[in-house]
């Protein structure tokens, strides 16, 4: 069936005006300001957005798909991130993984979950490995996880400087990271390394050595949650200028913590005039958010959602910042980093994921692989046991 998206105010995401979007199964078929040629004995659905903005569907790079957690005993485990939470959000493509617990978690179910995402009808992948090395892979290392297994982008969360990490030396985190590129040299994909910073005063350390001491590419080396604390932002900001991808996390921020939000970060960056393509933000959705003190201990604990990336983008236009320019980090920069050519953009032959924003900056439609998930405010596609 061909689907006629009239009357769209297109971000691509560079700002192109009204104009129609054709799509054609689930890909893009036309993106145009006079309307298709299309004749009277094809089957087209038409829908009329009437000037509401369209923007590429959003990447969520760093989101527990199974449920992550567990940092405080069993029951506090989160559970399976069921797909309304990504679609309702904007989220069209995720890359699920592991964190702390990589134990009763694992890259097969992982695995298993991405293949659930995808019936039940968005873009998904993983990572392999978890935080701690040795990384638990399916097939027995990272190098072949990547090579084998179709859904496998990288590895990660690989945790450093933190005191839930395995405390990786830097020959550990380099060999790793070396199986990582070449398994991304070898079949195309992204072949990074997502990696997992802490609170620890050592900071980004180790990839700095690894930038100065390896041949290894910068892209190789993706550091997340780098808002977390501002010294660790400030030096992850020149991290970006040496050529890696940051990503920043939409967490939620106390006034008085020593971290910057997501949309503080990622102002922060714009004016700070670092390249503009290598930074990304994801949510952490389906991750617990504990919060402990200097013994290591649990004080607090609740979970993330993919909801916190719309927000950040409402709190960037908010901001006065323009729609293209906000949409970058969500859209077209993790698209980039992760080799997922077809993602990111509004574009003809990219796949048909896109979202309406209405005039308060909420999300009213959600099209993933040319279905809509979400139409005029309402959810229409739910997964199996929502
Ligand atoms: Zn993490």
């Amino acid at each position: 069936m061909l689907k006629l998206i009239k009357n769209a105010d297109i971000y691509l995401p560079d700002h192109y005006g009204l104009g129609h979007v054709l799509v054609a199964g689930r890909q893009i078929a036309y993106v145009g300001q006079s309307l298709p040629a299309l004749g009277s004995e094809l089957a087209v659905e038409t829908f009329d957005l009437d000037g509401q903005r369209l923007v590429p569907g959003f990447i969520d790079g760093h989101a527990h798909i199974t449920g992550g957690g567990g940092e405080a005993g069993f029951a506090t485990q989160v559970p399976t991130v069921p797909i309304s939470g990504f679609t309702n959000a904007g989220v069209t493509t995720v890359i699920g993984l592991l964190g702390t617990d990589d134990i009763t978690r694992n890259t097969s179910g992982n695995i298993a979950r991405v293949y659930g995402l995808r019936e039940e009808g968005i873009s998904a992948y993983c990572y392999t490995g978890g935080y701690h090395l040795p990384p638990v892979t399916l097939t027995g290392s990272v190098k072949s996880d990547i090579v084998h297994i179709e859904c496998i982008l990288g590895a990660g969360e690989i945790a450093i400087s933190d005191h839930r990490s395995s405390q990786p030396t830097f020959d550990e985190l380099i060999k790793l990271a070396g199986e990582a590129h070449v398994a991304g040299l070898m079949t195309g994909k992204a072949g990074i390394l997502h990696i997992h910073l802490g609170d620890g005063p050592r900071r980004l350390q180790l990839i700095e050595r690894a930038l100065t001491e390896t041949e290894l590419p910068p892209r190789v080396f993706n550091p997340t949650h780098v808002n977390r604390g501002k010294q660790l932002f400030a030096e992850a900001c020149e991290l970006a200028g040496r050529g890696c991808w940051i990503d920043v996390t939409a967490f939620p921020v106390a006034e008085d913590e020593d971290a910057w939000s997501a949309a503080d970060a990622l102002l922060r960056y714009w004016q700070g005039g670092y390249p503009e393509e290598r930074i990304t933000v994801s949510s952490d959705g389906g991750g617990c958010l504990p919060h402990f003190d200097h013994q290591g201990e649990l004080v607090s604990m609740d979970f993330a959602t993919s909801a916190a990336l719309p927000d950040t983008l409402k709190t960037l236009l908010n901001h006065g910042i323009s729609l293209q320019q906000a949409l970058t980090p969500f859209t077209i920069n993790p698209a980039t980093l992760l080799r997922l050519e077809q993602k990111g953009r509004i574009d003809k032959r990219a796949d048909a994921d896109m979202v309406v924003l209405d005039n308060s900056n909420d999300i009213s439609g959600v099209m993933a692989l040319g279905e809509w998930h979400r139409y005029d405010g309402r959810c229409l596609r739910k997964g199996t046991f929502e």
